[in-house]
């Protein structure tokens, strides 16, 4: 196999949420300050946002302003779980709100038996350790996977997402909505701040 393995910083950047990268300073100073238009969440349309995520009635186990950037996502083309999706459908910047999501609109009900062997070169050189979460590049996509156990030569993970089986609860703060471009619509994601950098 050809897995490549990173450091998962987002429990949310795999297989729905894109993983966050930092922006350059650079970037960040040149922001522009459009004018302000109200314009409602709908497919084609790109969304920054903040988000906290709990597991119904417990602490939140990810803020996106822990990493100072909100999350940017092309709406309607499944890059972040179906359940937000349904419930940021037609809201506007400047909205506050909290999603209540089911395990099954979320990261799917937990399957048993889906420990798997990895020959540990593919790690790199990276230090593993049990219950450290890392990200996978496999032939069905980006999937964040657990470490069970570290052996000689290979590593022993769990590949159910962290999340799978949970209810979630979403805390979701309405940052940008504006127009994807051509090439957007075309990667199927969004282009600097929050998405992807070529
Ligand atoms: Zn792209």
């Amino acid at each position: 196999g050809n897995a490549r393995i990173m450091r998962a910083r987002s429990l949310l950047a795999v297989g729905w949420f894109r993983r966050l990268r930092s922006v350059a300073a650079s970037h960040r100073a040149g922001k522009r300050h459009h004018p302000r238009i109200r314009m409602k969440i709908e497919k084609d349309r790109v969304v920054r946002f903040h988000y906290a995520v709990a597991e119904a009635g417990q602490e939140a186990v990810e803020n996106s302003k822990d990493g100072g950037q909100p999350l940017a996502i092309l709406f309607g083309h499944g890059n972040i779980i179906p359940g937000l999706e349904k419930a940021m459908d037609g809201r506007e910047a400047g909205d506050s709100f909290k999603a209540s999501v089911a395990a099954a609109d979320a990261y799917g009900e937990r399957r048993e038996g889906l420990g798997q062997r990895i020959p540990k070169k593919h790690f790199g050189a990276q230090k593993l350790a049990p219950g450290m979460q890392v990200v996978l590049r496999t032939n069905f996509g980006r999937r964040a996977v657990t470490i069970e156990k570290v052996g000689m030569s290979v590593v022993y993970v769990d590949l159910k997402h962290p999340m799978a089986g949970k209810d979630l609860e979403f805390d979701i703060e309405i940052v940008e909505v504006r127009e994807a471009s051509a090439e957007e619509l075309a990667h199927g994601h969004v282009h600097g701040d929050g998405g992807h950098h070529h």
